[in-house]
């Protein structure tokens, strides 16, 4: 049997960081037994309808490479795949559970239904509807709904009975049907509900397996029993551990939909992301962090799946972001943050960024790749490289590095300069040695001329050493900040 997922979000939103985790799960699973992943739109909630969030969703999952092999637009053989466009095909099949009594025509009004659950809550008694019609006689719910009264189709929840379903990652789970109410199958505008449209929607999609969130554990008695109503098996379930904040609260609604949709896509390489989420909640038996998606597919197994709820961990995000920086090649890294600034820091890159050669950035970038963890950091780390140096004399003296005084400096940086003029930029060894040989010759210490060197090219407290910017920022622009140093003390 060939392994079939599917994501099956409601259009009312843009991708949530915790289902996007949902998708990924299903994909690899997809993958893992080479197979199919669906992505079904689930819009029978038709107050909460966002008009572009199923392009958005498409988009996401193409943008982190998890494209699915079934869409609204492109059919596998199970068209359509938008809940609204199916209405035809739920409406026989539910109205049939009424023909055989294992559903029931409704005809509460909604303000019989509002009176009933005050009355319930002043009582304090849980929420239920009370059986009103679900003796009436098949005939006369037939003669009524032919003189178009309204309706809605309810299953016949059974009264005590203890149902059983095995999760795959859970094990097995109880539940008594005492606890479950005479769920709507269909509503009175001719839209299935959730329930009802889910258990027909993978039987008849052919999805072996299901991955959502744990909160849907409490929907698997109505979906057993329409299941069994149905006369259909049901698919295998793994119901994930929820996703925490740092906080270790639920992530928000609202957290979650700005997490993906304004920073993931800017911030985080999509592999980098994939990659921390695919770790929300599994862990490979390989105890493997850094994994390619070729490797998590190979890894991928429900078994590995936690039971508890997993955190989402920025600064583990940052992390793991800056290790895929780190591996990557410069070229790649070079294309992708040209993009990353075209894109995010347009006037960076077209006044300072794009009129550097390829050399000179390439450089900077090879600096930087092993302390950025994500390009927003990149124009604030490379200020003083790309535009002049500030010229902080104050910065000169460093008892520690035996420069007493701000006139030692100077006279340090007098000694570097024409060491500087002379040196081969060709690599970063052939500038260093030189230097570091010329340095020991006059019997300094390394420290006395290399912190002066540092603050002069970079103006800066902090900053990579003076060898490497001074390998960056080339001949002409090391000798010319280090001129411009030594003028400002005349
Ligand atoms: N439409 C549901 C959602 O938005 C799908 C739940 C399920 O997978 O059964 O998450």
């Amino acid at each position: 049997m060939t392994v079939r997922t599917r994501l099956a979000p409601s259009p009312t939103g843009y991708i949530h960081i915790g289902n996007l985790r949902t998708a990924l799960y299903a994909y690899l699973w997809a993958r893992h037994n080479n197979g199919q992943f669906i992505l079904r739109i689930e819009d029978t909630d038709r107050t909460r309808l966002v008009e572009d969030a199923v392009d958005k969703i498409l988009q996401t999952l193409t943008d982190v490479g998890m494209r699915p092999d079934e869409w609204p637009h492109h059919d596998g053989g199970f068209w359509p795949y938008t809940q609204s466009e199916r209405l035809d095909f739920y409406a026989p099949h539910l109205h049939r559970l009424c023909e055989e009594w294992t559903a029931y025509y409704c005809f509460c009004t909604s303000e019989r239904l509002e009176n009933l659950k005050k009355e319930q809550e002043e009582l304090k008694l849980p929420p239920r509807y009370d059986w009103h019609c679900r003796h009436i006689p098949l005939e006369e719910a037939k003669e009524r709904i032919a003189n178009s009264e309204k309706y809605t189709i309810r299953l016949k929840v059974p009264k005590a009975e203890t149902l059983v379903f095995n999760d795959l990652i859970r094990g097995r789970i109880e539940f008594n049907t005492s606890e479950v109410d005479d769920q709507v199958l269909l509503k009175s505008d001719g839209f299935p509900t959730y329930h009802g449209a889910i258990v027909l929607d993978d039987h008849a999609m052919n999805i072996t397996h299901v991955m959502r969130w744990e909160e849907w554990i409490s929907s698997m008695p109505k979906q057993i029993l329409t299941a069994r109503a149905l006369g259909i098996t049901l698919p295998e379930y793994a119901h994930l551990p929820s996703v925490l904040g740092n906080d270790g609260k639920k992530l928000s609604k609202r957290t979650g939909d700005a997490f993906v949709s304004e920073y993931l896509a800017k911030w985080y390489f999509p592999e980098a992301l994939l990659n921390f989420l695919s770790l929300l909640g599994w862990h490979p038996k390989q105890d493997e962090e850094i994994m390619t998606m070729d490797e998590m597919i190979a890894k991928f197994e429900i078994t590995d799946i936690h039971k508890s709820g997993a955190v989402l961990d920025p600064i583990k995000l940052d992390w793991m972001n800056g290790e895929y920086i780190k591996r990557m090649e410069i070229g790649e890294l070079h294309t992708r943050l040209a993009r990353y600034l075209e894109q995010y820091e347009e006037a960076f890159y077209r006044a300072v960024f794009s009129q550097k050669d390829y050399q000179f950035n390439t450089r900077i970038i090879a600096e930087l790749q092993t302390r950025m963890k994500r390009f927003d950091e990149f124009v604030e780390l490379t200020k003083f490289l790309y535009s002049e140096a500030n010229i902080r004399k104050d910065l000169l003296a460093n008892p520690k590095m035996k420069i007493e005084s701000e006139a030692d400096g100077l006279a340090s940086l007098k000694f570097a300069l024409p060491l500087l003029e002379s040196a081969d930029y060709s690599s970063l060894d052939a500038l260093k040695a030189p230097i570091l040989e010329a340095i020991a010759t006059a019997g300094k210490k390394n420290g006395q001329v290399l912190w002066p060197l540092r603050v002069a090219l970079s103006g800066e407290e902090f900053s990579p050493g003076a060898f490497e910017l001074a390998y960056i920022l080339g001949r002409d622009e090391s000798v010319s900040r280090v001129k411009k140093v030594l003028e400002s003390a005349k």
